[in-house]
């Protein structure tokens, strides 16, 4: 073994045919467990070398985020009756001591998984998480996809997030996989630079990487659930890997693009937040966003806020509480595929 190999171990064999399940073993060496680790849940159903893609599909990157995890142990249920072309990886809660404690982040290290990649061999364990999605999952995948929700501070509207990559092919088949997912709403993310998510990091290994974010405030919405499901299947299908699933037909998407800074509200005040707006809405630049109340002193007349550009609101806080820099709402423009 090389010194940068993950130290997580596991007992699944990735060139095996057939289906298999276990865990991932985080090692993790603590006061109530000196040679513990975390298992983290993973199932595999490989067909054969050379019979089709490999698809690596994961929940639970933030642990307060349900439509994805819930999808996949769904999905789970059927992996060793299907027949499929190529390999499924699936992996429901990928930073699952977060997942377990319902948080975004972790409650060993406070690690946010998705701000964490490339990770490290050494690291702390959520680190160590990331560094072998990045040594060992991301390398053997040819297409990822992982699963987000809004988590307990947010609630998103259902989207799919794409960041297309630039050369034609591989970009002709992405979008191609983007349609195919058909979620009501497609929003084309740039990277910006931001090097430490997994969008990053499969970028850094030239994977097809989709993400999504398809409900919110640490719940598990029905009809957000049934969105991720048929579109996992629509792709799986367009894939080759389950060539003979019977799904609906994909609706049509509706492309969107952030614009930066003017598409976000933001709290510049500690206080209670009383919205004139919903999830949803089209907002007007300089339209009432809402009205920051003081708690301390409520007689005072409250900070009205408004919209700094025009957009769909695609994001809103669940919490009304706020402390300064709290984003508050996150817009988004229409605009075409390309
Ligand atoms: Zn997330």
């Amino acid at each position: 073994m090389s010194t940068s190999a993950s130290l997580i171990a596991t007992d699944i064999d990735f060139e095996r045919t057939g289906f298999q399940t276990g865990t991932l073993r985080l090692p993790y060496s603590h006061d109530r467990s000196a040679y513990g680790h975390v298992p983290i849940p993973l199932a595999v159903l490989n067909a054969g070398a050379g019979t089709g893609p490999t698809v690596l599909l994961t929940g639970g990157n933030h642990g307060d985020e349900y439509e994805g995890p819930v999808a996949l142990m769904k999905l789970m249920q059927h992996m060793p009756s299907m027949t499929i072309r190529g390999r499924l990886i699936v992996i429901p809660a990928l930073n699952f001591p977060a997942f377990i404690n319902g948080t975004r982040t972790s409650p060993i290290d406070r690690g946010n998984l998705n701000r964490l990649f490339p990770g490290a061999r050494n690291g702390q364990p959520t680190e160590m998480i990331a560094h072998y999605v990045e040594t060992e999952l991301l390398p053997r995948a040819d297409v990822v996809i992982d699963l987000h929700a809004g988590g307990a501070s947010f609630e998103h509207a259902p989207a799919l997030l794409a960041s297309p990559p630039a050369e034609r092919e591989r970009r002709a088949l992405y979008m191609d996989l983007v349609r195919e997912f058909g979620a009501p709403n497609t929003m084309i993310m740039d990277l910006l630079g931001e090097d430490r998510t997994m969008a990053a990091a499969a970028e850094r290994h030239g994977k097809l990487f989709l993400c999504g974010e398809f409900g919110g405030h640490a719940g598990c919405d029905a009809a957000n659930l049934a969105i991720v499901e048929n579109g996992l299947q629509r792709v799986l299908r367009r894939l080759g890997v389950i060539p003979d699933a019977d799904t609906a037909a994909a609706r049509k998407t509706r492309f969107l693009r952030v614009e930066g800074a003017r598409h976000y509200v933001y709290a510049p005040l500690p206080g209670v937040f009383e919205p004139a707006f919903k999830l949803g809405d089209q907002a007007r630049e300089g339209q009432l966003a809402g009205r920051l109340f003081d708690p301390h002193r409520p007689w005072q007349a409250p900070l009205d806020i408004a919209f700094r550009g025009d957009g769909v609101v695609m994001c809103v806080r669940t919490l009304a509480r706020v402390e300064p820099g709290d984003c508050i709402a996150l817009l988004a423009c229409e605009t075409s595929a390309d």
